[in-house]
């Protein structure tokens, strides 16, 4: 099995090892296609401060080509997607059957070893089948969406609420499908025009730029000056929490959205928030909306290949990561293939 560890700041080593079989309860899987995101760029440039050597790329498509004992939903060429949380399996939380609050979470290619390698072994529990009609380009999307319709889901978002997103990367337009989907009334705001203009490709209709404008006089406008009801803060974006605090209505909720474990220092003013009344949630992981997320891909609600701006191949990914700066600004992500 060949896998690219990242060994030290900027370095990226090919590590070969000897073939794993699946054992109990697990499956084998070839890597089929993966991502680069912002916490991989992080921890290759040194700025993450996580334990190394690790194996980089939290999301994964694969196919199933081994399963161990006990298996019984997955077969041999069933393609799946693997969760980029790895639960404990052993935790309260876990025994019970709620994974997603595991006590001990690893955030795979953060925490412990991702997906830029050619064969893996990961819990059958920590896969999700693909549905003939979603592509694979599609389904290594699914902890965004997920993850974004649990915000939705925290945020309480009522039809036709205004709700405004900090961050138009690729959580954030997502994000805005999402709400559309929920019929809520997205407003996302960034300072980077080519990650709104591809947000309004993708339906929303309502795009700020706070380098141009005051993001909350905009959205007072819009809004007709009541606010918006509902607020979500990707902690990525490229902005304060408290100037997403004055976007929300009196009364209303805010959302703070991040990986548990990705995410650096947050700090912010909570003065506006306790004076306007608002509730305030972290989201970190997609919790059980897996399945709800498939189903968008599969009724199309959700659009997600416009956002693939690269395409590199498993030999090229030292390359990619050299350019890191161009592969991870705004909503655009490098896909890399395993061919
Ligand atoms: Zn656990």
């Amino acid at each position: 099995m060949k896998a690219w560890m990242i060994t030290a700041a900027n370095k990226l080593e090919l590590v070969e090892s000897p073939s794993e079989s699946a054992g109990e309860g697990c499956v084998k899987i070839k890597v089929l296609k993966s991502l680069i995101s912002a916490p991989d760029v992080n921890i290759y440039s040194g700025k993450a401060g996580v334990a190394l050597p690790v194996c980089p790329g939290g999301f994964c498509v694969g196919m199933v080509i081994e399963t161990g004992e006990g298996v019984c939903d997955l077969k041999r060429g069933d393609r799946v997607y693997v969760r980029s949380q790895m639960s404990c399996g052993t935790c309260a939380n876990c025994r019970s059957g709620k994974s997603w609050k595991c006590e001990s979470m690893k955030i795979r290619g953060y925490s412990c070893d991702g997906f830029m390698r050619d064969f893996a072994v990961v819990s059958a529990a920590d896969c999700i089948k693909i549905p003939d009609r979603v592509k694979n380009d599609e389904a290594v999307f699914i902890d965004y969406i997920s993850i974004a319709v649990q915000a939705i889901a925290a945020l309480d978002t009522d039809k036709g609420d205004y709700i405004a997103i900090s961050g138009a990367g690729t959580l954030g337009i997502i994000l805005g499908q999402v709400a559309l989907y929920y019929q809520a009334v997205p407003i996302i705001i960034d300072v980077d025009k080519d990650s709104l203009a591809a947000a309004k490709n993708l339906g929303l209709y309502y795009t700020v730029d706070a380098m141009e404008t005051d993001p909350r006089t905009k959205i007072f406008h819009i809004t007709g000056g009541k606010m918006a009801e509902r607020v979500a803060h990707i902690a990525s974006a490229e902005m304060s929490v408290s100037r997403s605090i004055d976007f929300a209505s009196r009364g209303g909720r805010l959302a703070i959205i991040g990986r548990s474990g990705c995410v650096g220092t947050l700090s912010c003013s909570l003065k506006n928030a306790v004076k306007n009344n608002l509730t305030i949630t972290c989201i970190t992981n997609g919790a059980k909306n897996d399945q709800v997320a498939m189903n968008m891909l599969v009724s199309k609600a959700v659009s997600v290949l416009p956002l693939i701006t690269t395409e590199v191949s498993f030999n090229d990914i030292p390359a990619a990561f050299a350019k890191e700066d161009s592969i991870i600004r705004g909503h655009m992500k490098t896909l890399i293939r395993y061919d």
